[in-house]
């Protein structure tokens, strides 16, 4: 049972006086939202709601959502996960008792949701009624030679805008339940991936925005939420002041935003990385470490951008850097308002952040 105590939950209460930034957690599954919680997280700042669909229960279904040709085949599978979906965020909603709550949209590499081996494939063809071969030929025509770099993220959604709506609509059908059952409205934060130009922004947006006053009406009930977007694309971060017309908020995704500015394969990378940072080539893993000559650049010039078409933009941080002590001091320089992290990751990053507003003196050193 993850609890802090003694004298390292007093020491957690000094860093909790003097830093600035909020601390978050990247969290999907109840237990870690509550373990999130007992380590003091202050919200969730990213749930990758991909994770939620591997579940034995529903791959069938988000299956068939992606092998569909038809949009009616797709919202067949869909309306089997909205129920799942719905009891997703009623849960994450309960437990996080009005703490801000991040839900980030869809952004599978495909690949992972496609039928594999002829097992897979020929019980796929048969629960949808065609014939094995052409569901072969099906997921080969949807497979990916760069799935990294191809077709996830808003991707998906504009291409198949009935899988946003439903995820929307489990979001605000939760967060309306929540509210009338507890009396406390949760403030959902949406978060849109990879976007690359505003005008994916903006279309998903759109599409969340009608999907939330269709239940508001239904519902009768009204709940305030958010729509933003992670920044995880150079172009991303080049373009942010006409992205952030269409923001409440940004995430810097810098797991995505390292592999594509170093042209860097997450996955493959550390085939050879320790080898460059045995040898001093690259000073630190920038997987690991945000690096302030190129992602860290970016990141400031997001920021910039950003704060600069809107003052008071809410600016956060959801990569794996969120835990990374040296990371978490950058973010501060650059004025981040929270960072997020796993949740075993938040006593770390409490204290980082302490530590971090002591040095860049944004605290008073004898609060
Ligand atoms: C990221 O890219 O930094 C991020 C948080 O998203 P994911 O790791 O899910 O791609
Ligand atoms: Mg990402």
């Amino acid at each position: 049972e993850p609890q802090l105590s003694g004298d390292f939950a007093t020491l957690m209460e000094w860093a909790d006086k003097v830093r600035r930034m909020r601390v978050r957690a990247n969290a999907e599954t109840p237990l870690d939202a509550e373990t999130a919680r007992k380590f003091g997280a202050e919200g969730i700042g990213l749930c990758r709601t991909e994770h939620m669909f591997f579940d034995p229960e529903r791959i069938g279904a988000v299956r068939q959502m992606i092998v569909s040709e038809t949009e009616e085949g797709r919202r067949t599978a869909l309306a089997k996960l909205l129920p799942f979906q719905r009891d997703d965020f009623t849960a994450l909603f309960r437990i996080m008792a009005g703490l801000p709550v991040t839900i980030r949209l869809l952004d599978p590499p495909l690949h992972e949701f496609l039928p594999h081996g002829e097992e897979e494939i020929a019980e796929l063809a048969a629960s949808l009624g065609v014939d094995a071969l052409s569901m072969q030929r099906r997921a080969s025509d949807l497979a990916e030679a760069n799935p990294m770099l191809g077709h996830r993220g808003c991707r998906l959604g504009i291409t198949f805008p009935e899988i946003y709506e439903m995820q929307a609509r489990a979001i605000f059908e939760a967060a309306v339940a929540v509210a009338k059952e507890t009396g406390k409205a949760p403030v959902p934060e949406i978060m849109i991936p990879l976007v690359m130009v505003k005008k994916e922004l903006e279309i998903t947006r759109a599409q969340v925005e009608k999907v939330a006053q269709e239940v508001f009406s239904e519902t009768g009930t009204t709940i305030e939420y958010m729509v933003g977007t992670m920044i995880e694309l150079p172009r991303a971060a080049l373009t942010a002041d006409k992205i952030a017309e269409s923001a409440d908020f940004f995430s810097f995704g810098t797991n995505d935003l390292t592999q594509t500015t170093f042209g860097l394969s997450r996955d493959d990378a550390g085939k050879f990385l320790p080898h460059y940072v045995e040898r001093n080539i690259l000073p630190k893993d920038p997987f690991v470490s945000i690096d302030p000559e190129g992602v860290g650049a970016l990141v400031e010039i997001a920021c910039e951008k950003g704060r600069g078409v809107k003052n008071g933009l809410k600016l956060g941080i959801c990569g794996e850097h969120g835990g990374d002590p040296a990371s978490v001091q950058f973010c501060e320089t650059v004025g981040l308002d929270y960072v997020s992290c796993s949740p075993y990751r938040v006593p770390v990053a409490r204290l980082a952040a302490a530590q971090a507003a002591l040095s860049s003196g944004t605290m008073d050193r004898n609060a």
